[in-house]
């Protein structure tokens, strides 16, 4: 299915050739044939199958169809279903039923969009290779003995082995971008305020987006303009996201700044280095003007990244008390000991070291060392980001330094953190950044690059994502 766009399948169905059945019938066969990735947490089989089969019958009757019917959406463990389970990739919330739908849910389910299951992902959002996940870890398709990228791993891997027409993820500093580059598909985060977060489980609410990985851009496009839009439950959702997306506004001929000290960064990979320059000079720079786009501050980005979002975390995850919600440890004998037992046995290591790290740099002696310091990086990047726009349509850099490494492989968190170093930024400024494929490294790696441009542009990365993807080459 995964060479055909939304529009092709909704054609091969109106004309007969295919039901909507017969396409929830294939996506739920690759589920089971991959099911040693250990991609999905819950499959929605039934309600899947009931739901196409209903399509199908309004097909028949003569009834119009909504704009995402055909589609079938994998769901990141971390976006509320109404009914079901959302864990958060995380044991304390394993017994939690969301009673409502997120808004992107809800306005994808009014689109005859289908949603076919919830994905693993790294417990709470938090992870880089999706190893950190209580469901245990996701592998890619393409090296089973490697990570597939995180947070989500799940999403990424849902599309790569073809179980979905999109899947939601979420990005808070590349979770959606970086396991897209690191399994060979495309992966959008949009700009802050396009997508409502009401139902998202927060992470860091300043920086977290709900993003799309799918095969192709057109159909991550009809799934955009479904599901942003103002939203009565989200305040930070901008008028600005009522616009239409529309790549038909887009011009041809595009202004690209090379960010060359990320190319050049020491961090990164020879073959990423290699293919990445090979695509700007070969492919880009055919219909593109493109120039370098100096931008000094890399080295900022991470500590800024890392000391504001543990912050938020800290905070946002308070909430899980072993009282409101989910897990609730036995035998404790006061309050106290029954908040620190919940918590000690429901969160997993990379959780407590967020909230640890988050508790650290908002306390009392500390908060102006790092969290006012780094709200101060935070606004300088921005600031010197967007005067550095002004000249461009949109910024080319890498997603990330790495190749997809090995499951079993020993990293420590600080190299973990720093494989962020080119994904956070469109995070800390609140931008849209897409990641799209462009090769394999020598031994059949994907390799992805990024695309960053301005708030409310995801028309110019979309357009791009197209003309340089499998869907242009179909
Ligand atoms: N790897 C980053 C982190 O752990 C990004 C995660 C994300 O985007 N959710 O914070």
């Amino acid at each position: 299915m995964k060479d055909l766009t939304l529009e092709e399948i909704r054609h091969k169905v109106e004309t007969g050739e295919l039901t909507f059945v017969q396409v929830a019938e294939y996506y739920l066969a690759q589920i089971d044939a991959h099911a040693d990735l250990n991609v999905y947490i819950e499959v929605w089989q039934e309600d899947c199958l009931a739901q196409a089969k209903a399509l199908d019958a309004k097909l028949a009757a003569g009834q119009s169809l909504g704009a995402l019917a055909g589609a079938f959406i994998s769901v990141k463990d971390v976006i509320c279903v109404a009914g079901r389970s959302v864990t958060g990739g995380s044991k304390i919330l394993q017994s939690y039923k969301s009673p409502f739908d997120a808004t992107a849910i809800e306005r994808i389910k009014e689109a005859d969009g289908i949603l076919i299951g919830r994905t693993n992902c790294d417990e709470f959002a938090m992870g880089s290779d999706n190893r950190n996940s209580y469901y245990g870890p996701v592998k890619n398709m393409i090296g089973q003995d490697k990570v597939p990228g995180g947070s989500s791993g799940g999403s990424a891997v849902s599309v790569q082995i073809d179980s979905c027409l999109v899947a939601l993820g979420s990005d808070t500093g590349g979770s959606v971008r970086q396991p897209a580059a690191l399994t060979g598909v495309i992966g959008l985060k949009p700009t802050y305020g396009r997508i409502s977060r009401y139902g998202l489980l927060a992470y860091a609410s300043s920086f977290d987006q709900i993003g799309l990985i799918g095969h192709n851009a057109s159909d991550i496009l009809a799934v955009l303009n479904v599901a942003k839009n103002t939203c009565a439950n989200d305040g930070t959702v901008s008028e600005m996201s009522n616009n239409p997306v529309d790549l038909e506004e887009v011009g041809e001929k595009l202004k690209l700044g090379i960010m060359a000290s990320a190319f050049e960064h020491e961090s990164i990979n020879e073959e990423i280095k290699e293919k990445s320059l090979e695509f700007i000079e070969g492919q880009l720079a055919v219909n593109h003007d493109i120039s370098p786009a100096s931008f000094d501050y890399l080295d900022y980005v991470i500590p800024t990244y890392y000391i504001l979002t543990s912050a938020e975390a800290s905070a946002n995850l308070s909430r899980y008390d072993g009282i409101r919600y989910g897990y609730r440890a036995e035998n404790s004998e006061s309050l106290d000991e029954l908040y620190c037992n919940s918590r000690t046995e429901g969160f997993g290591p990379e959780v407590k070291r967020r909230i640890i790290t988050g508790t650290y740099v908002l306390s009392s002696g500390y908060h102006d060392a790092y969290y006012k310091k780094a709200q101060k990086a935070r606004r300088f990047l921005v600031n010197t980001f967007e005067a550095l726009m002004e000249e461009y349509d949109a910024i080319i850099a890498p997603i990330t330094p790495k190749l997809p490494w090995g499951i079993e492989e020993e990293i420590s968190t600080v190299d973990l953190y720093l494989s962020d170093i080119f994904s956070v930024l469109p995070n800390i400024i609140g931008y849209p950044a897409i990641s799209i494929p462009i090769g394999h490294s020598k031994e059949g790696y994907p390799i992805g690059i990024q695309i960053i441009t301005k708030s409310w542009n995801e028309n110019k990365l979309l357009k791009l994502a197209k003309e340089f993807s499998l869907e242009h080459q179909l």
